[in-house]
C-alpha cells in the first residue's frame, strides 16, 4: 500500500500528507480559499463545507478540499446534486494543479473530472 493510502486510512491526522500541521479541528489551509462565500461572495455568517463528504470528510478537511459558504449557498450545495458535482470538479482540478491526478485518486478513490 502506498504511503498516501496509509495516511488516508489513519483514523486521526495531525499533519496532511505533505507534512503541514492541521489546525485543532483537522483542517489544513483551503485550496479553494475565499474571505467571503466561495460561491456568491457575500460575507457574514460563513460555515466550512467539506467538498468530499461521507467517508472522505476527514481527508477533505486535511487536504484543503473545503470552502467557506454562506448559509444559503451551503443549503443549496447540500440540496442540489448538480451544484455539489460542480464544486467537486472544481476542487479536484485545483487539487491536481497543486498535487497530481494520481494522488487525488489515491486519496478520494473517485474521478469527478
Ligand atoms: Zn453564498
Ligand atoms: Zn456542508
Amino acid at each position: 500500500m502506498s504511503e498516501l493510502r496509509q495516511w488516508a486510512k489513519q483514523k486521526t491526522h495531525s499533519r496532511n500528507p505533505w507534512g503541514e500541521k492541521l489546525d485543532s479541528n483537522g483542517y489544513s489551509e483551503s485550496l479553494l480559499p475565499s474571505d467571503d462565500c466561495f460561491i456568491c461572495q457575500i460575507g457574514g455568517d460563513l460555515a466550512r463545507h467539506e467538498v468530499f463528504g461521507g467517508s472522505s470528510r476527514q481527508i477533505s478537511k486535511a487536504t484543503g478540499m473545503w470552502v467557506r459558504l454562506c448559509p444559503r449557498c451551503h443549503a443549496r450545495v447540500h440540496a442540489d446534486s448538480n451544484m455539489e458535482e460542480l464544486l467537486k470538479k472544481e476542487a479536484q482540478a485545483l487539487f491536481e494543479e497543486e498535487h497530481s491526478h494520481e494522488e487525488f485518486i489515491e486519496l478520494f478513490r473517485k474521478n469527478y473530472l
